[in-house]
């Protein structure tokens, strides 16, 4: 039977042997390093940025009932029809009240990971609605029929190449590989659907409690016209986006842009406050916030990681994850995938059927290094690890340790132990791979190191000691 486990062993197997895919990625992924560093020097302190961000986002989850309360009695005070959605199911829902309410036909979307994790489009698809991508990277992977591959470059893993292939066979129309070519193949399609939707998608990066504001940050200014033309917006955001002041904003928007793109800031940077007042020229006449839990309490309420609802999904962990870079971001088969997907998913979909994220990790730290919020990923992870075993524990593993831990503690079985190894090392070339070999999964693409003849306590016996007499006999 195939489980998530498995599925993700098989593709990260397939995709470690992919050598281009591991070379183009790494190139990207180099590129953005060396602009994020450069970028980092327009802060005065970079770590002082994060300690600051870090306290920020503490005092906002801490204090997570009141900002909501205080934000969404600001917008309603303003026209905007605040939703409460507990689940995922609860959330698609609404969203598809609203459209059957309005008569809807066709929706433009900008980019927003709580509809990929709430499986938005599929939903929407199935109940007769017509649904558009409007950001590129998600327009591009949505023609492919794929989800996104990395949290902030959906299409990172396409060359320009197999771009143009998929506008020609999808859109009939790809005059070159040049991607400025290729942008205006999209905005063509787009403009259209842009003027055709009924009614306009959009995520959100952070509210603001203090003045009741949703703050959508974007290099393209494709969120901006789905606001700005349907005249009816829905946004759905995660709880956890709250922003105590709306002065945090200074801090937070260059910071994402850095971490996540090495930009000193993203190109658009709009604040809603509610639907179009009267007397403004232009905006939604009618806004709907779908504010989504989908058990985010759950990781609220545990004191020990709840600092993983501090993410602003800046995707940093996931740009220097040395396993990310190798098995790439669609082998984990979630949403939010890297560092951050490993630690939250558990908590998101389920621990037992998840845990083997938080195994897929050299637990090098690079990604709580890389954290512009400081969020100990690294630890999570073993924390995570923890919890899975706790609950549900391997008995043959903890036997194997338990047996170990006898042999490793007793001299006497240790020195019969390391007899043994050499009695069946010459077996270990000729059983290599087959079923009698017990090491097949490591042996499989590694070699088992030989084991030395003699051992350094052995060595260190026999060793000529300085003054004539052995280090071992004084
Ligand atoms: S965990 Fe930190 S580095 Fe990773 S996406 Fe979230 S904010 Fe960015």
């Amino acid at each position: 039977m195939r489980t998530f486990v498995s599925e993700f062993k098989d593709r990260a197997t397939a995709k470690t042997a992919d050598l281009r895919h591991r070379q183009f990625i790494r190139t990207a992924l180099q590129g953005y390093e060396t602009a994020r560093d450069r970028r980092k020097g327009a802060f005065q302190s970079w770590e002082s940025a994060r300690q600051a961000a870090a306290e920020t986002k503490w005092q906002a989850i801490n204090h997570l009932d009141e900002h909501l309360v205080s934000l969404t009695r600001k917008l309603e005070a303003r026209g905007t029809k605040v939703h409460w959605a507990s689940t995922a199911a609860q959330a698609r829902d609404i969203i598809t009240q609203i459209l059957r309410d309005k008569k809807a036909r066709s929706i433009i979307k900008s980019k927003a990971m709580t509809s990929e994790e709430i499986h938005l489009n599929h939903a929407l698809e199935e109940a007769g609605f017509s649904v558009v991508e409007s950001d590129l990277g998600e327009f591009i992977v949505q023609l492919r029929h794929e989800t996104p591959y990395h949290i902030v470059f959906p299409s990172m893993h396409l060359q320009r190449g197999e771009i143009r292939e998929l506008f020609q066979r999808e859109i009939g129309d790809a005059p070159s590989d040049n991607p400025q070519d290729l942008t205006m193949v999209a905005r063509r399609v787009m403009r259209q659907k842009f003027l055709q939707a009924d009614v306009g998608f959009t995520g959100a990066n952070f509210a603001i409690a203090e003045t009741g504001m949703v703050s959508i940050t974007e290099n393209e200014g494709n969120s901006r016209l789905t606001s700005a033309i349907p005249k009816t917006m829905i946004t759905l955001m995660g709880i956890e986006k709250v922003l105590p002041r709306f002065a945090d904003l200074a801090l937070f928007l260059p910071m994402l842009a850095t971490a996540g793109s090495g930009q000193s800031m993203t190109c658009y940077n709009t604040m809603y406050s509610g639907p179009r007042q009267p007397g403004e020229p232009d905006g939604p006449e009618e806004w709907h916030l779908v504010l989504l839990d989908n058990r985010r309490t759950e990781l609220l309420a545990d004191a020990e990681q709840r600092d993983a609802l501090h993410c602003i999904r800046c995707g940093a962990c996931l740009n220097v994850c040395p396993i990310f870079r190798n098995v790439g971001g669609h082998t984990y088969g979630t949403t939010y995938s890297g560092p951050v997907g490993s630690v939250i998913t558990p908590h998101l979909r389920g621990l037992q059927s998840w845990k083997h994220l938080s195994n897929a990790s050299s637990l090098c730290g690079a990604c709580t290094q890389a954290c512009p919020v400081k969020i100990d990923l690294h630890h999570h992870l073993l924390q995570n690890r923890r919890n899975a075993s706790a609950s549900k524990p391997a008995v043959f593993e903890r036997l194997a340790y338990r047996i170990f831990g006898v042999v490793a503690n007793e001299p006497k079985f240790w020195t019969l132990a390391k007899k043994f190894g050499w009695l069946v090392q010459p077996l270990q070339q000729p059983i290599k791979g087959t079923m009698l070999d017990p090491a097949k999964a490591w042996t499989k693409t590694r070699d088992l190191p030989r084991m030395p003849r003699e051992s350094f306590k052995d060595w260190w016996r026999k060793r000529p000691a300085r003054g004539g007499s052995s280090p071992a006999r004084s």
